[in-house]
């Protein structure tokens, strides 16, 4: 199993590279994550982020 070296945002947590490739983000109540392979040590990690709701926002021309 890879070494976890670093756990920052934008950082390859196992050789620090900022070079990553990541997918869709996926969601699951207020967390979401990004599945995310480093282009350099080819490490796959989740990249989580904690949403924070902001405001509502009504569609134009949603509304029926
Ligand atoms: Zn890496």
């Amino acid at each position: 199993m890879t070494e976890q070296k670093y756990d920052k945002e934008g950082l390859c947590p196992a050789c620090g590279s900022i070079d990553l490739s990541d997918s869709h983000p996926q969601y699951d109540r207020n967390i979401c994550w990004f599945e995310t392979t480093c282009l350099d040590c080819n490490t796959k990690f989740d990249a989580k982020y904690f949403m924070i709701f902001t405001d509502n926002e009504i569609l134009k021309g949603e509304r029926k």
